[in-house]
């Protein structure tokens, strides 16, 4: 891949591990797989893949990854812990280049407050010995399994700089190979950040074999500046996330810093193995699967990032796009030439463009998604890449065994009277069937109102979404909803040129996450989420 002296940047993106840790965000294990063909696609070098002692479903997330994609390293996260270690472990046991990325904090405010305890040393100075030790015993427990080893000293942008780099020093005599030193916090300035780097690399002595590594927040907006400084400083890795997702204000933007490398590589003069192309593709699956909507002026990826408005503008670039644009459209693929399915294209025609847009649609699913698209070809002429992407994912493709099933809703509105909604919903375990009326402010007040009539569960709308997703007058609506029982949330997402029934059946797929997680089983994978989010708060 490369090393300190070279110019190419190792990218790595842990849009499935800290993207994921934003609230809300989660995502299941066939859309992490799904992400993580596209990332391997986009040309990331590594992946981190999941936390697997987190939870099983992190841990199976990593476990498929592993085995089935291939091309980038897949890494897994743990903490200096060997339970940690031997999980992330055997969750990369099956794959053919794993990493493993063990973490401790190491600033003054963490020792003191996340070890208080005494038996991590009664002063600062014996609990920085301690915590020295764990992150060398953890190194080497991961090296067991794989000869390559990534060490975070988690909030090292407030770590006082004698004690990183003895930590660093540590770490790398204990056999790691990349050492990341995250602002955690998003506190860092460029130039502050970038002095940290050259006063770790003169302070260090490494080997050319060691890689520096970035991993910024962006809660001042400067994870992309932090990231570029530290690359001109010498990290020769920048950890980030597509779209920016990620703990409070995201991670460093992976298609911002790439392009920026791109863009000014007459300043910069560094590399990545990023296909500038794929990546407007690639943003909108990661929004789609993670219900995170990209703001329509959001650099590189956004809607309006490369629309004139102003007819200056619209004049100059007519004449010459150079006078307002410093990249095209087509260099991150936001002009994607038409697609032009439709009800002629066939079962085959829909399946090879499917799987060479990188979604892999299992035999068993493939009638229901066939007869979704002649739906879909009906109500709409001409079929479009985002079409595609909620064709496969209007509901949430591990529930299996959903708990209720919608069979009918409608809403009306009229002009002097209270919109109204019917629903009838099928309660699958019990086989019973509810219909319900309301009365609401609006036409989805009242289909919402007349579903928690007809459902078993309480909790709160916490936020209610619909964007249209492709163009026109009969533009496919994408409806996304967010329910919460007082901590924990649940997604629901779904699709339609109808945005009423999609919001229909976006509520029914949000109820369908919360009454599965109150069956046993999914109450397991819970408590793991929720061990690792009390514990972890702003993880590296
Ligand atoms: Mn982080």
């Amino acid at each position: 891949m490369a090393d300190s002296a070279t110019n190419r940047v190792i990218i790595f993106d842990t849009t499935l591990r800290d993207g994921e840790q934003a609230p809300g965000g989660s995502m299941t294990v066939p859309e992490k797989v799904q992400i993580a063909h596209q990332l391997a696609r986009l040309g990331v070098d590594i992946i981190e893949a999941g936390f697997p002692i987190s939870s099983p479903g992190q841990a199976e997330a990593v476990r498929r990854i592993a085995t089935e994609v291939e091309g980038p390293v897949i890494c897994g996260l743990a903490r200096a812990k060997e339970a940690d270690v031997h999980a992330a472990g055997e969750a990369l046991e099956s794959g053919k280049r794993v990493r493993i990325h063990t973490f401790i904090a190491t600033s003054d405010i963490h020792l003191l407050s996340k070890f208080a305890d005494d038996r991590y040393g009664k002063s600062l100075a014996a609990k920085r010995e301690t915590i020295k030790e764990m992150a060398a015993d953890a190194v080497k427990l991961a090296r067991t399994y794989t000869d390559d080893v990534e060490f975070s000293a988690e909030d090292a942008g407030r770590t006082e700089i004698d004690y990183l780099v003895e930590v660093a020093q540590a770490a790398v005599n204990a056999g790691a190979t990349t050492i990341n030193i995250p602002d955690t916090t998003g506190y860092c300035t460029p130039s502050e950040y970038a002095g940290l780097f050259t006063e770790l690399m003169e302070r260090c002595h490494f080997g050319p074999e060691v890689i520096f590594s970035t991993h910024c927040h962006n809660d001042l907006g400067l994870a992309v500046a932090n990231s570029i400084s530290a690359v001109l400083a010498g990290a020769r890795q920048v950890e980030c996330t597509i779209n920016g997702i990620g703990e409070r204000a995201g991670n460093a933007a992976l298609e911002e810093f790439a392009m920026a490398l791109q863009v000014r590589k007459n300043r910069f003069g560094l590399d990545t193995g990023i296909d500038s192309k794929l990546l407007t593709e690639t943003s909108r699956m990661v929004s789609t699967f993670s219900g995170f909507s990209v703001q329509a002026n959001k650099a590189i990826v956004g809607k309006n990032a490369f629309s004139h408005e102003a007819g200056i503008h619209q004049d100059g670039v007519l004449k010459n796009r150079e006078t307002y644009e410093i990249m095209s459209a087509a260099d991150v693929g936001q002009q994607v030439e038409a697609i032009r399915l439709g009800r002629h294209s066939g079962r085959h025609g829909l399946f090879s463009r499917l799987t060479k847009l990188g979604i892999q649609v299992p035999e068993s699913k493939r009638d229901v998604i066939y007869d979704r698209f002649l739906k879909l070809a009906d109500a709409k002429k001409e079929i479009g890449e985002s079409d595609l992407y909620h064709l496969v994912h209007e509901d949430n493709p591990n529930m299996n065994a959903p708990h209720y099933e919608l069979e009918y809703a409608s809403a009306s509105v009229a002009t002097n009277a209270d919109p109204e909604a019917l629903v009838r919903i099928r309660h699958v375990r019990t086989g019973r069937i509810v219909e319900r009326g309301a009365t609401g402010d609006g036409p989805i007040d009242a289909l919402y109102r007349a579903i928690d009539h007809a459902v078993d569960e309480s909790h709160d709308l916490i936020n209610y979404n619909i964007r249209s997703v492709t163009e026109g007058a009969d533009a496919l609506g994408e409806v996304s909803v967010l329910i919460g029982i007082g901590g924990p949330c649940f997604n629901g997402r779904s699709s339609g040129t109808d945005v009423v029934l999609a919001s229909a059946q976006a509520y029914i797929n949000a109820l369908n996450s919360l009454a599965a997680f109150r069956t046993e089983e999914e109450a397991v994978r819970f408590v793991g989420d929720g061990i690792m989010r009390a514990f972890e708060g702003g993880v590296a």
